[in-house]
């Protein structure tokens, strides 16, 4: 037997208490459900992914993810980890529409494959940072509890506050914006419409930002994820750069927005479509002379580390959003990559993602 060999695959679920509830145009989160993913090799290695599904964005759930992880098991015992591109490609092909329950399973994999040769994560994927900025986010809710989220933010030591609209009313996202900068106006602002608007209550929000003078760095996803035509008619007049996020789920999405000039941000979450697709979508975006974001669902630091490990690696991701670990009260974790204020440093020594489960499945 060689000693990469996976000899087994467990997983269970992994509920999280919220600090807050997390609210976006499209629904509301109150605690985390997602499922801790864990893979053994023959020599005993072991590896961790976590899935986030986020049934809003992609209709998956914990009980469908821990239904798709139990077919998905059997197709990976027996298999040499080493074969890890294979393997996705093969998880890619028995459950395309289950892109989280693949991408915990491959973070798991990745993360075995990286112990069982001593090698960092951030290093399997090209070794080129270990330091990343990122922003903190204010969600839904009104503008005393935004502008009072604003300030504490910069009294945290963050520069960029992610700003989630309604898509109602472009007079109150507006009046909401304006009460954030009013309170923190040293900040940049990263506007994420959840596809909340269509084209003319988009344009409207563009142009009220734009005569305000306000420091909108990025206008993430304003429309629906099909409006293609419209998002390229919007992208000619807006001031700053506008990223995909929902319309981009694959490599084939950011082709698309690149041949329309319709965006030109990526925001990459592996969650979307797992580790091997969301490679594809960076070399994409880069060739393409397309921006990069990194993102996530509503992720523990297990995720995040992850997440983190891959835009560090990689290298030239412009805009850094792996917060969510600060809006998760208590998780069972140790390791992962340290937080002071904005900057998020990764354990340049460990290997794999240096997160480890306090208690291991088994
Ligand atoms: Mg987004």
């Amino acid at each position: 037997m060689s000693p990469t060999q996976i000899t087994s695959v467990s997983y269970q679920p992994l509920n999280l208490p919220l600090i807050e509830p997390f609210a976006i145009a499209t629904g509301t989160q109150y605690q985390v459900e997602n499922v801790v993913v864990q893979v053994t090799l023959a020599d005993g290695t072991t590896g961790l992914g976590e899935a986030a599904p986020f049934p809003a964005v992609s209709g998956e759930t914990q009980q469908s993810t821990l239904v798709v992880l139990q077919e998905l098991e059997k197709h990976l015992l027996q298999k040499d980890v080493k074969q890890w591109r294979t393997l996705a490609q093969e998880l890619a092909r028995l459950a395309s529409d289950a892109p989280a329950a693949r991408c915990g399973l491959e973070m798991a994999l990745l993360d075995a494959l990286c112990k069982h040769y001593q090698m960092p994560l951030y290093v399997f994927f090209g070794g080129v940072q270990t330091q990343l900025t990122t922003d903190l986010t204010i969600t839904a809710g009104d503008e005393a509890h935004a502008a009072a989220s604003a300030s504490s933010i910069v009294d945290r030591g963050f520069s960029v506050i992610k700003v989630k609209t309604e898509g109602v009313d472009v007079d109150y996202d507006f009046r909401r914006l304006l009460a954030i900068h009013t309170a923190a106006p040293t900040a940049k602002l990263i506007v994420d419409g959840n596809c909340g608007y269509d084209l003319v209550r988009a344009q409207q929000f563009v142009n009220r930002v734009r005569e305000s003078g306000i420091p909108v760095i990025l206008l993430e996803q304003p429309l629906p994820r099909e409006d293609w035509k419209d998002l390229a008619v919007l992208a000619t007049t807006c001031p700053f750069p506008i990223a995909a996020d929902e319309s981009a789920r694959g490599a084939k999405d950011v082709a698309r927005l690149a041949q329309d000039q319709s965006a030109s941000v990526v925001n990459i979450k592996l969650m979307k479509g797992g580790v091997l697709e969301a490679l594809q979508m960076a070399a994409l975006a880069k060739v393409h002379g397309l921006g990069l974001m990194i993102g996530g669902m509503v992720e523990s630091i297990l995720a995040m580390t992850f997440s983190a490990h891959f835009a560090a690696g990689i290298g030239g991701f412009d805009y850094i959003d792996l917060d969510t670990p600060l809006f998760i009260a208590e998780h069972p974790f140790t390791g992962g990559f340290q937080q002071e204020g904005e900057k998020l440093t990764l354990n340049a020594e460990a290997a794999g993602h240096g997160v480890i489960l306090a208690s291991p499945l088994s």
